[in-house]
């Protein structure tokens, strides 16, 4: 019924009390545990339900718990975590949350967005990253360029996944996630988050996801 009561690592709680969140908004209290069970999850949440933290505190939590950390090569980036969004606006303030929520864990978030100088967004990545914060377009640039590499993801959270479908996203996406599909595989957890569920959503589901829980709240 609060944070306090789900373990997702001393940090992490602090960090989730240091922002002042008490109690989970229904998305959270049920997306988190199902998320921390290892499951995919499809979830239908609007803009203010706490989807961000819905899907940030698995994924952090996640990644302080194993003893991996991103691998790191002077030219290439191996995030642990990928999360998706439409709009340059979307990704700045995931990326701001996202830090909140990181701060002091070791886990290391950058954010890269089209309509920007990629110049300061590669030196960014170089300097090491756990959770990759990114619009579709500006991350297959970063793929083209051999900058960034999905092939480490073990966590991958669809924001908005119906608005990026509007905006035409979806061969970009698919691209993406092919990448992370090569050797070893069964490793990534997904999570699609969406307002709506049209037949195209659920395509992208029955593609990207393993057997899912959907979350209707
Ligand atoms: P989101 O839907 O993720 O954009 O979150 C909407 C707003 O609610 C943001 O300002 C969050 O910081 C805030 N928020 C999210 N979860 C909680 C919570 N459990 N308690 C209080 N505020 C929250």
């Amino acid at each position: 019924n609060t944070f306090a009561e789900i373990d997702l690592g001393e940090a992490l709680n602090l960090n989730i009390r240091r922002c002042k969140y008490v109690k989970p908004t229904p998305v959270q209290r049920y997306a988190i545990p199902i998320a921390l069970a290892g499951r995919d999850l499809m979830a239908c949440a609007q803009t203010g339900s706490g989807k961000t933290a819905a899907f940030c505190f698995p994924i952090i939590s996640g990644i302080m718990k194993s003893s991996q950390s991103a691998l790191r090569l002077p030219r290439m980036a191996f995030p642990l975590a990928l999360i998706l969004s439409p709009t340059r606006e979307l990704s700045l303030q995931i990326h701001e949350e996202a830090r909140k929520f990181a701060y002091q864990t070791g886990v290391r978030v950058v954010v890269a967005y089209g309509g920007a100088p990629i110049n300061l967004q590669l030196r960014e990545l170089e300097r090491g990253v756990d959770i990759l914060v990114a619009t579709p377009g500006r991350l297959v640039d970063l793929l083209e360029r051999a900058r960034v590499s999905l092939q480490m993801i073990r966590y991958l959270a669809l924001d908005e996944a119906d608005r990026m479908l509007d905006m035409g996203f979806e061969p970009q996406i698919r691209r993406i996630v092919q990448q992370m599909d090569m050797p070893p595989p069964g490793l990534r957890q997904t999570m699609l988050f969406s307002a709506t569920f049209p037949k195209e959503i659920q395509r992208l589901a029955a593609d990207f996801l393993s057997t899912y829980i959907f979350l209707a709240v």
